[in-house]
């Protein structure tokens, strides 16, 4: 192992190009990204100082044994010749010494690893001839112990207080406010100060022999790679640790020996907007750390053009180079020594959500990349940004530190909300109308007669439910900022107030709410609010999305206005319409309880006979927003209970009445309490529900069917091109659809036959039973479609609750590592997934061209939808605020597996 190459040097890219096999991805590897970059700046001429990088095996290699491998010292000291002939100054010696950094670079960059240490060579000999050469002693003294002071605390790992606490005690002294106060002979004395304090804290000196330092510091970045803040990174970002880091090794160049030299930070393109122009600072007469450091103001980059025109030019030429080679906006690091521009780093830069669907649209048009590549390089997390109001990050900061983060739940919708918390929906409804406040609705959990309260807030927060309750639900579908199950937050609806860790927030109290990231703060935070109609090039990204995807977008949407949104995002169809929501609507709700409790089939005729044109205005509504594209209607599927009073809360009007004597309309209400323990169930949720229900009941199910088809017959004449699919719910066998679809159909045809229209349609049904997944074959003979609904289905798989899991064991569940994710937001591919796959292929054996789509809440998640496009799902149908996602997440899983 003996002739193992541990270290490349600047000019030896072929050679590990070589021995990783070629691929770039694996230079990164071996090299880290900084030193690839380096040293391909290199290849393509850009001024680089000399350098050579230490590899990551190295680093493994120590890691594993604990000392250096066979033959990496020795290399070093090679390399390290190799630069002093390149530079033609020697590493130690008093009349012409050479100065190096020491940066660590691993594959991906990682803020929590080690600093960099700067000036490794001086001592004090050096220090003196660095004096002398330069005719700048105040430089080489400070130069020398900003090293004593980096090593100390970077290499032997004393704390910061070990140098700052004599420094300030010095500055003090001497009256000093900054440290460009110190003199030459100040900083002498400082060198003699940290010298000393090395020597106190560790035992011996600061190391004088310059070989002896790089070793340290070689050493140092090692062990840095295994660090406490190193290993909490990696497992945040999920960077696995054997990668290793590599450790580059580069000829110091000083941006501070006068007034014809500088150093700054620049992107290529603007970070923030994307605009394609040219960001960042610099100074004159300075080091790195002073434009990081903000001590001094720095100026905007353009502003060198007038102080070095020459070196300016050859930036930006530079920049350009390396913009076009990388195809990518790049955020570079210069220094120029006396006149001369040297390149410190190039690396793709960070950007915000705008500028990286900017920068991707514009690097197509520009040509310099194609559309699929612009497609992988926005992620859908930062589509979703730009369509919901964000808090400020740095405000977000500011709030942690303050102690304003007071809790955090499910993050079930995504955009940030600032209101007054109001704990009931009529009182939410009223703040916001009436007195035109921001509102935050705050409850237990949401049910469906809470959805005016919902509709009028700003953001909602639960202290129950997980990421498929009721309130995740309805407020993904409406676009409300919403947090569900923040357990911490105990509400007491009597006193009107909610408490959080001792914490009490009144009624009309401001709090802040994300969605997006599931926090909750006191107080108002500052929003910024994204504006749709400006955002071309996201639009564009998307017709770009459309291009690609196999995968169609679908949305859930019940009202004709959500389906316009979703259209206007580019939703290709309605993959879910839960009729059952209008029923709530106050007209229509003391009608749907009179046909529940009907006790003779006239009465329920009737109460039906009245909600029939509320039905055929609603189905109406949907297929003129829908012109030309398919719209799902499902037929009726919750248990009947959702729709009476809260049991409760009528018993206790009934106790109270009686005991008061009033007898005024006891009567109805003890009838309709006696209606509503009728239809108690233990277990609603596997009761009567779906299928069942419409099989127990049919009339329900045979108005609606006969209101689906006289609106679409009606808006057909009209000329309207209307594509209505009736989906059946929660089958589990196929006997059921073999009882309800002929009486369903025979009502269609009739229909379509009284009215004299023609037109298509379906009917179909949605795979919620793990039986109906098994048994997709025969379930198929009938159905014309499937549509997954995952949260029935994750829950009858899993057997865990879809409405209690999330507050209680499942939070510890993804803690511990016992399910990798919360499978109600991404769908569970082992377990979930494999039903899906079973029910694809044998429904598709039954009937080749039979449709699938899928309309639980995973449709609207990237993962999931990766899934969906492998299994063979023709579309995914989500919230008409998840469309844009879904539309770029199928697009990359097009892309991604591209055959
Ligand atoms: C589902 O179960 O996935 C579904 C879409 O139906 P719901 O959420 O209305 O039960
Ligand atoms: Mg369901």
């Amino acid at each position: 192992m003996v002739d193992k190459k541990w270290v490349y040097l600047f000019n030896e890219l072929e050679q590990a190009e070589a021995y990783v096999g070629g691929e770039w991805d694996k230079v990164r590897g071996l090299l880290g990204g900084k030193g690839a970059n380096l040293a391909e700046m290199v290849r393509i001429q850009l001024p680089v100082p000399p350098f050579f990088t230490v590899t990551t095996e190295a680093c493994n290699a120590y890691t594993a044994s604990g000392k250096f491998p066979e033959g990496l010292w020795e290399q070093e000291l090679e390399a390290m010749a190799k630069i002093e002939e390149a530079t033609g100054k020697k590493f130690g010696d008093p009349s012409n010494p050479l100065l190096v950094s020491c940066r660590s670079g691993a594959k991906f960059s990682m803020p929590g690893m080690m600093d960099t240490v700067l000036n490794i060579g001086l001592n004090d000999e050096t220090v003196e001839g660095m004096a002398k050469l330069t005719d700048n002693p105040r430089f080489a003294y400070d130069s020398y112990r900003r090293l004593i002071q980096m090593f100390g605390s970077v290499v032997l790992g004393l704390p910061d207080e070990t140098f700052e606490d004599p420094l300030e005690a010095y500055k003090e002294k001497k009256g000093y406010k900054a440290d460009t106060d110190l003199t030459t002979e100040d900083l002498k004395e400082l060198v003699a100060i940290f010298k000393k304090a090395v020597r106190d804290e560790k035992g011996f000196d600061f190391p004088q022999d310059p070989k002896e330092q790089l070793k340290l510091a070689t050493q140092a970045v090692f062990n840095s790679w295994m660090g406490k803040r190193a290993i909490d990174y990696r497992r945040a970002e999920g960077i696995p640790d054997d990668l290793g880091t590599a450790v580059n090794i580069v000829t110091m160049v000083f941006g501070n020996m006068g007034w014809t030299s500088g150093t700054g930070v620049a992107f290529t393109r603007n970070p923030a907007t994307g605009e394609n122009k040219m960001y960042g600072d610099y100074l004159l007469n300075a080091q790195g750390e002073d434009v990081v450091a903000g001590i001094r103001n720095t100026e905007p980059i353009a502003k060198l053009a007038e102080d070095m025109p020459e070196a300016y030019q050859q930036f930006v030429d530079i920049t350009e180079k390396l913009e076009k080679h990388y195809r990518d906006m790049q955020d570079v690091e210069f220094t120029i020594e006396n006149g001369r521009l040297w390149m410190l780093q190039t690396r793709n830069g960070k950007r915000t959500a705008n500028a990286a669907i900017k920068i991707a649209v514009d690097m197509v048009k520009e040509g310099l990349i194609t559309k699929e590549e612009a497609l992988m390089r926005v992620t859908p997390k930062q589509v979703d940004a730009l369509l919901h109001p964000q808090f400020d990050e740095k405000d977000k900061k500011a709030a942690h530190k303050d102690g304003r983060f007071i809790a955090s739940g499910v993050n079930a919708s995504p955009g940030a909300a600032v209101g007054q918390v109001y704990f009931d929906a009529d009182t939410a409804e009223r703040m916001a109308k009436e007195e035109k406040q921001d509102v935050i609705m705050v409850r237990p959990f949401t049910k469906p007669d809470d959805v005016h309260g919902m509709l009028a807030a700003k953001g909602i927060l639960t202290s129950e439910g997980g990421a498929t309750s009721h309130a995740a639900v309805v407020a993904r579908q409406f676009g409300v900022p919403c947090v569900v199950g923040a357990s911490k937050v105990r509400i007491n609806l009597e006193s009107r107030q909610m408490v959080v860790d001792g914490k009490v927030i009144k009624e009309g109290e401001w709090i802040s709410v994300d969605g997006t990231t599931g926090e909750v703060y006191l107080g108002k935070m500052n929003l910024t609010v994204p504006n749709l109609e400006e955002q071309t090039d996201l639009m564009t990204l998307l017709e770009w999305s459309d291009e690609v995807s196999r995968l169609q977008v679908w949305a859930n949407a019940d009202y004709p206005q959500d389906a316009r949104r979703a259209r206007s995002y580019g939703a290709k169809g309605i993959g879910l319409c839960r009729t059952e929501h209008m029923f709530f609507e106050p007209e229509r709700l003391p009608i749907v309880q009179r046909m529940i409790l009907a006790t003779t089939p006239e009465e329920r005729k009737a109460a039906l006979d009245k909600l029939l044109p509320y039905q055929r205005a609603d189905f109406a509504g949907l297929f003129e927003a829908m012109d030309g594209l398919p719209v799902i209607i499902r037929l009726i599927d919750p248990p009947l209970h959702e729709f009476m009073p809260d049991e409760e809360k009528l018993f206790e009007e009934i106790v109270t009445a009686r005991a008061l004597g009033k007898t005024e309309g006891l009567e109805e209400k003890e009838a309709l309490l006696a209606g509503i323990r009728a239809l108690h169930e233990s277990n609603p949720m596997m009761g009567l529900r779906g299928v069942r229900l419409s099989i127990y009941m049919p009339e329900i199910v045979e108005m609606q069917v006969r209101a689906i088809f006289e609106a679409a017959a009606d808006c057909a004449k009209k000329g309207v091109t209307v594509k209505p699919e009736v989906m059946i719910p929660l089958t589990g066998t196929v006997n059921e659809l073999k009882w309800i679809q002929p009486r369903l159909e025979r009502i269609a045809k009739a229909v379509v036959e009284e009215k004299g229209v023609e037109f298509s349609y379906k009917f179909g049904t949605m795979i919620e039973i793990p039986r109906a997944a098994v048994t997709a074959g025969e379930i198929a003979k009938l159905a014309e479609f499937f549509s997954f609904g995952t949260n029935d289905l994750t829950q009858m798989t899993f057997g865990y609750s879809r409405d209690d899991a999330e507050r209680n064991f499942l939070v510890k569940y993804i803690e511990e590592g016992i399910l990798p994710q919360n499978p109600f937001q991404t769908l569970d591919r082992e377990g979930v997934g494999r039903l899906m796959a079973l029910a694809v292929e044998e429904g598709r054996k039954t009937r080749p061209e039979l449709e699938v789509g899928i309309c639980g809440e995973h449709g609207g998640d990237p993962d999931s939808i990766e899934f969906c496009h492998l299994v063979g799902n023709n579309y995914v149908s989500c919230s008409p605020f998840r469309v844009p996602v879904a539309r770029l997440a199928a697009a990359q899983a097009a892309i991604k597996h591209k055959k």
